[in-house]
């Protein structure tokens, strides 16, 4: 996958308002946390979790659908963690 350049890193500046996925503030340097889905490619790709909470963006990497949330920070992630 080297053919999408990744400018935009984690930690780093988005250049926009980004709405923290836990406590709603918005940030300009959020933390991207990326949620990899358990099942991989060589099971039967079922387009079951259609409800996710707030998919802020849904890339593809092969067959997997990737879910990204946006944080605030990574104690704010971090904090979601713990609950979990
Ligand atoms: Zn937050």
């Amino acid at each position: 996958m080297k053919n999408k350049p990744f400018t935009k890193r984690n930690g780093h500046t988005t250049g926009k308002k980004v709405k923290c996925h836990h406590c709603g503030k918005f940030t300009y340097s959020p933390y991207r946390h990326t949620t990899v889905p358990p099942h991989n490619m060589y099971m039967d790709p079922k387009p079951y979790v259609k409800k996710a909470e707030k998919t802020n963006r849904v890339d593809l990497i092969g067959n997997l659908k990737v879910t990204v949330n946006n944080y605030c920070n990574v104690e704010c992630w971090q904090e979601v963690r713990s609950r979990k």
